[in-house]
C-alpha cells in the first residue's frame, strides 16, 4: 500500500485543517526534521468557507497519488451553511472503510480507572448515520437514511476479528441497536456473526450500545477489540478516550484497500484553544507514529512513540488538559530532545 517512494523516502500529504491542526503539524514537521525521519509533506489546504468542492478534490488527488496522509480535523462550519463535511467525504471518496484506536493507558496520566485499559475500536467508517442523506420530505418532516451494506458490515468485522488474529487478542464484542433498528443494525450484526464463524479461536459477544456505554464506564476491563457501526463508534471512541485522559492523547487509522490516514482520535478541531499554545500535541503525534509504521519506517515510529512515553510517562510533562502545566511547546520541545539523542545513537 505505501506509495509515493523515492530514494527511501515516502511523500505523504499533510492536510492541517483547522483549529490546532496548522500548529500541531509545524511541531510535527520540525521532529521529522530534526529526526531525520524519510518522509517529505506535500501539504494541502482546505479553506472552510469555500462551498465549492475544488479544494476538497485537490487534496483527493494528492492522497490517491501519495497513498497515504496525516489530517487534522476541517472545520465543518455552522449548521445553515449547508456545507456538508469534508471529512466525511473525504473518508468516502477515498473508501476508507474502517477507523481504528489502539486504546491503551499511559501510566501515571490522570484517568478514571487506575487499572490499564487495552481496548482496540473497529469502527465503520463510511456508512450508516453518515451517509449524509438527509432531506425534509414535506414542511416539518425530515427523513435521514441510514445506510448499512452486506458488504461494508462484512469488510469491518472481516477486519476486526483478523485484527484479533494477528495480534493474540481473544474477543471481538459487536456493539449495535439491533433490537430496535432490526433491519439495519441487525444485517451489521448477523454480518458479524457470520464472519465470526470463520474464527473459532476468537470468542465473539454483542452488546446493545447503551448497555455498552454503561458497561464501559462501570468495566471497561471486560473489553478486548470492539466492532461497531459509525456513529456508535464515534461515541465509543469518545466515551474511552475520555476515561483514559481526553482528545489530546490517542490516535486514529483510517484504512481501506488501497489508502491511509491517520489523524487524533476523536477528530477535535480544538477551536477553542487554537493559536495558545495549549493544546495536547501527543494526539497528533501519534498519529505521525502510526503513519511511520505503516510505511514500514519501524525504527522511526519507535524513536518517536519512545520519546512520547519518556516526556509524558517518565518525565510528566504534560499539557493542562492531562493535569500538567506544559505548554504545547514545552512538551514537544522534550520529546524532540529525545528524538535527536536517539536518532544520535541509532546504528544504520
Ligand atoms: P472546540 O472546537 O470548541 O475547541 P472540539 O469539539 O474540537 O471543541 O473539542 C472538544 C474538547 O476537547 C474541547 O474542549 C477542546 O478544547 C478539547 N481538545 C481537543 N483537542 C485537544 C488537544 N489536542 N489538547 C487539549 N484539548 C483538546
Ligand atoms: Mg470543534
Amino acid at each position: 500500500m505505501p506509495k509515493a517512494q523515492y530514494g527511501g523516502r515516502h511523500t505523504v500529504t499533510m492536510l492541517p485543517g483547522g483549529g490546532i491542526g496548522p500548529e500541531l503539524m509545524e511541531h510535527v514537521k520540525e521532529i521529522f526534521r530534526v529526526g531525520g525521519m524519510p518522509v517529505d509533506f506535500e501539504i494541502v489546504n482546505i479553506d472552510p468557507q469555500s462551498d465549492g468542492n475544488l479544494d476538497l478534490e485537490y487534496v483527493i488527488t494528492s492522497i490517491k497519488r501519495n497513498g497515504v496522509a496525516i489530517k487534522g480535523n476541517i472545520e465543518t462550519g455552522s449548521l445553515d451553511t449547508g456545507i456538508a463535511s469534508r471529512n466525511v467525504a473525504l473518508r468516502n471518496e477515498l473508501d476508507l472503510f474502517v477507523n481504528v484506536l489502539n486504546c491503551k493507558s499511559y501510566e501515571g496520566v490522570p484517568a478514571r480507572y487506575p487499572d490499564k485499559i487495552d481496548i482496540i475500536i473497529v469502527r465503520q467508517n463510511t456508512e450508516g448515520e453518515y451517509a449524509m442523506l438527509e432531506h425534509e420530505s414535506v414542511n416539518g418532516v425530515v427523513e435521514s437514511m441510514k445506510i448499512v451494506t452486506a458488504e461494508n458490515s462484512e469488510r469491518v468485522a472481516r477486519f476486526a476479528f483478523e485484527y484479533a488474529k494477528q495480534n493474540g487478542r481473544k474477543k471481538v464484542t459487536t456493539i449495535h441497536k439491533a433490537n430496535i433498528m432490526k433491519i439495519s443494525d441487525g444485517l451489521f450484526l448477523e454480518t458479524s456473526r457470520r464472519v465470526a464463524k470463520d474464527y473459532p479461536e476468537i470468542q465473539h459477544n454483542d452488546m446493545i450500545i447503551d448497555n455498552c456505554c454503561m458497561q464501559l464506564v462501570s468495566n471497561p476491563h471486560q473489553f478486548d477489540v470492539m466492532n461497531m457501526t459509525n456513529l456508535y463508534g464515534t461515541i465509543v471512541s469518545n466515551v474511552i478516550c475520555g476515561l483514559m485522559g481526553g482528545a489530546g492523547l490517542l490516535s486514529g487509522r483510517n484504512y481501506g484497500d488501497h489508502y491511509a490516514v491517520f489523524e487524533p482520535g476523536t477528530r477535535n478541531t480544538g477551536t477553542s484553544i487554537a493559536g495558545k499554545n495549549i493544546a495536547n500535541p501527543v494526539a497528533m503525534l501519534n498519529a505521525a507514529v502510526d503513519m511511520l509504521d505503516h510505511l514500514g519506517h519501524k525504527t522511526h515510529a519507535n524513536i518517536l512513540s519512545r520519546s512520547i512515553r519518556k516526556t509524558v510517562v517518565d518525565d510528566g510533562i504534560r499539557t493542562a488538559d492531562l493535569g500538567g502545566s506544559a505548554s504545547t511547546s514545552d512538551v514537544v520541545s522534550k520529546i524532540k530532545k529525545y528524538v535527536i539523542e536517539e536518532t544520535s545513537q541509532m546504528k544504520w
